[in-house]
């Protein structure tokens, strides 16, 4: 029996004894070198439930001054031989003070011009993405948004006192894509009221959206939120660790599928954000534990019923293969995948061999 090479489609067409080829299923893209630059709070219309944005991104700057000597720095420091996309992260960039707005843009554009700036990304809610703003800012030199969407699920929103509902995220990113702007995700399962089937939902909504990338940040209990108090109260429990991982493989699976990069899973783990988590799903390890579970998922589909007689895989992802302490090894024995069953070689696809029996 010779090779089967996998398309769209053909899942479950491939024989026993077969062979079947296939590439890793997440989409391959381009992954730009960003200097983020922090802007806490800065042009929030209040605090969300959820976010303590100096925990989450370590920066203790309090003034755009601050963070505009910051960018000044850095990018004076810069080569047109590395250069760097701007990402003005950490608040709502889109409603800052026009001045401000127009000053960090320019000096994004003034760099752009001796070739050290590859691009300017800023993340804002919903709410503060209106068309003719983005097309304002389009002009100035942004590229794309990253729209902290959150949940498509009304429900969660309201009881999150997001301030917005779902039609101003649908909204939003029409009118980042009218204004020709690449367009970024942000979902946050575990949300007050938030279960795995309204994420699985927000999923399936996001990947209509066709974004070209998507961040999952699991909700966390962070010192000195609102979501603190309502935990400490008992109205909230986080997701555990082991539901957070259990619903978002599939998740990274449905995206991958539909050509969308899931650039980051989890926070970065700052020092400052490990000291304020109290409570919800943290490990060092939960992007790789994810991305595991949702190649094994992957492989488990195309194999259906069948059982495997063995892999060759790419010898680059043999770090994350088996996930965390080896936690997949029995999963993927289940399949037929034992240990001496699976190589890793100097190759880009893999090669999954079907039993015949
Ligand atoms: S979640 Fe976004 S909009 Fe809300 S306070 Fe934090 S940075 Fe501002």
């Amino acid at each position: 029996m010779g090779d089967f090479f996998l398309q769209e489609g053909n899942q479950n067409k491939c024989p026993r004894g077969a062979s079947l080829r296939f590439a890793h299923p997440a989409p391959s893209k381009a992954r730009p070198r960003i200097l983020p630059v922090f802007l806490p709070l800065a042009g929030c219309p209040g605090r969300c439930l959820f976010c303590a944005q100096h925990a989450q991104t370590g920066v203790k700057t309090t003034s755009l001054e601050q963070s505009h000597d910051f960018l000044e720095r850095c990018l004076e420091a810069a080569r047109p031989d590395a250069p760097l996309e701007v990402g003005f992260y950490g608040g709502t960039f889109t409603a800052l003070p026009r001045a401000w707005r127009d000053r960090f843009m320019a000096t994004a554009s003034r760099h752009r011009e001796r070739g050290v700036v590859s691009g300017v990304r800023c993340s804002t809610r919903p709410d503060r993405a209106q068309a003719g703003l983005l097309r304002e800012l389009a002009a100035q030199g942004l590229d794309r948004v990253e729209l902290g969407v959150q949940t498509f699920c009304e429900r969660v929103l309201r009881l999150a006192e997001r301030g917005h509902g779902a039609d101003a995220s649908l909204e939003a990113c029409l009118a980042v894509r009218e204004a020709g702007l690449g367009l970024s995700l942000h979902l946050l399962p575990g949300l007050p009221g938030h279960t795995p089937e309204d994420f699985a939902r927000d999923v399936e909504q996001a990947a209509a959206l066709a974004p070209e990338a998507v961040r999952l940040h699991p909700c966390l209990v962070l010192a000195g939120t609102g979501l603190e108090q309502l935990w400490r109260s008992g109205g909230y429990e986080p997701w555990s660790l082991e539901r957070t991982i259990k619903a978002l493989a599939p998740a990274v699976l449905r995206l991958w599928r539909a050509g969308v990069a899931v650039t980051r899973i989890g926070l970065a783990h700052e020092p400052d954000l490990e000291a304020a988590v109290l409570a919800g799903p943290t490990h060092p390890a939960l992007g790789m534990r994810v991305r595991a579970l949702a190649l094994h998922l992957f492989v488990a589909e195309l194999l259906g019923d069948r059982r495997a007689a063995g892999l060759r895989a790419p010898a680059a992802v043999s770090g994350g293969f088996w996930g965390h302490a080896r936690e997949l090894a029995a999963p993927y024995a289940a399949l037929g995948l034992e240990r001496d069953r699976v190589r890793f070689e100097d190759r880009d696809d893999f090669q999954l061999d079907v039993r015949d029996d």
